[in-house]
């Protein structure tokens, strides 16, 4: 909790000094709404979100008939718990083993990363870990899982050379043979300007079934927070590729867009199973709501 805190410091920011000042003005009026209304669309909650908590929050303040703006932080807190209530959903592992993870994402999203510091999470909760680097079109990117597999001491399963599907598809078999609990299967990032060309995730997605006919089990898309609003583009574009079940939101330490999940939450709701709050192999921790509002604005 104290990770997330400091790693939402900017978002607090964002949002707090502005909150603080409007939770502290005299009365609740036109103006105080309209600021507060700014304030949510600068931290990134998007228009659609931002307009329900707005109207929620007027309708809240009528019926209750809430005078003080003091008494409205608490409800923006409640109103922000129910909102992003339904995206705390841990993944249930115990449906199936070896559990087939697909990770993707955009370059530089996090995604390697992210594969890293889940495989020393996993292992640390007792689950055998083995990643795959699905990603052969960057030799650095399928060097940069190797060197997480070590850190972590989990087998790697990789090809110089070829063929994202059969790296995969030997990684499931090993996985099988060794009992392996979870696999990780990194796929290969793309441009943001390349969001059409899901054509390779989606055969990657084919060959997982094949190997693993009730797989994947978790299709996950790491998203960078800092993208804010283009955060919903994306969803869209792998879901609609590869059927995206959960979502792992990275450099929430970084950037004052916590407001992101907000938007997601009312345009796409996907599960976001864990967020990123740092570089280090700690800096991932599964998603609550609870926690993550709370650290907003303490
Ligand atoms: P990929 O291209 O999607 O595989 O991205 P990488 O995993 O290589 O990450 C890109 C950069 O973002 C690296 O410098 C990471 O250290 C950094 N990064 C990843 N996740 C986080 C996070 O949660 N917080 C911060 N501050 N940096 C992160």
């Amino acid at each position: 909790a104290e990770r997330l805190k400091a790693g939402l410091a900017k978002t607090r920011a964002a949002l707090n000094t502005p909150l603080g000042e409007l939770f502290s003005r005299a009365r609740i009026d036109d103006e105080l709404l309209e600021d507060l209304e700014s304030t949510l669309l600068q931290a990134d909650c998007g228009v659609e979100a931002t307009h329900w908590l707005l109207d929620e929050l007027k309708a809240r303040v009528k019926r209750e008939k809430i005078e003080a703006p003091a008494l409205l932080q608490q409800a923006l807190t409640e109103l922000l718990e129910q909102l992003l209530a339904p995206l705390e959903q841990p993944i249930d592992f115990a449906s199936h083993r070896p559990f087939i993870v697909m990770v993707a994402g955009i370059n530089g999203s996090g995604k390697t990363t992210s594969i890293g510091k889940l495989a020393h999470h996993f292992q640390a909760q007792g689950r055998s870990v083995l990643l795959a680097a699905g990603d052969t079109f960057r030799a650095a990117a399928r060097e940069q899982l190797m060197t997480w597999g070590e850190r972590n001491n989990v087998t790697v399963i990789a090809q110089e050379s070829g063929d994202p599907a059969a790296v995969v598809f030997d990684a499931i078999n090993a996985a099988r043979a060794r009992n392996i609990d979870v696999v990780l299967a990194d796929t290969a990032g793309r441009l943001p300007t390349q969001l059409h060309l899901m054509e390779e995730i989606a055969k990657v997605r084919r060959v997982v079934q094949k190997a693993e006919p009730s797989g994947p089990h978790e299709v996950l898309l790491v998203l960078d927070a800092n993208i804010g609003q283009n955060a919903i583009a994306q969803v869209k574009a792998f879901d609609k590729a590869i059927g995206v079940t959960g979502l792992v939101v990275t450099k929430l330490d970084g950037t004052a867009k916590g407001g992101v999940l907000a938007a997601i939450a009312r345009q796409c709701p996907k599960p976001v199973r864990y967020i990123g709050v740092g570089e280090g192999i700690e800096d991932l921790q599964p998603f609550r709501v609870d926690e993550f509002v709370s650290a907003l604005f303490e």
